[in-house]
């Protein structure tokens, strides 16, 4: 019998429990700068491209947790209706208007 624990509050969801799944997908967005390959100019980027083969396998390194990560969460209905309310986990403050700098 399986039985599930809310990842927020740590309560345990009996499994006839109403249970929310919250999956978050995490990706950065950045330009995909190491997959670009101009057409144009080619026989003037052969000349160097014994240069962009060591560079090429460094941007490949960099693709990591900071890239892409996918995350899930079992919420009971209490931490639920708190995290659609604040899915960000902004502080709860009065709106106070745009303050000018
Ligand atoms: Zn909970």
């Amino acid at each position: 019998m399986i039985h599930y624990s809310c990842d927020r509050c740590r309560c345990k969801l009996a499994s006839d429990d109403l249970r929310y799944v919250v999956k978050i997908e995490i990706q950065a967005a950045m330009d995909p700068a190491c997959e670009q390959e101009p057409d144009e100019d080619r026989d003037h980027l052969v000349e160097i491209e014994g240069i962009l083969d060591s560079t090429a396998d460094e941007c490949e390194d960099e693709i990591g947790e900071d890239i892409y990560q996918r995350r899930r969460f079992d919420l009971c209905p209490q931490c639920y209706r708190k995290f659609v309310g604040n899915p960000l986990g902004r502080e709860a403050k009065p709106a106070l208007g745009f303050s000018k700098n």
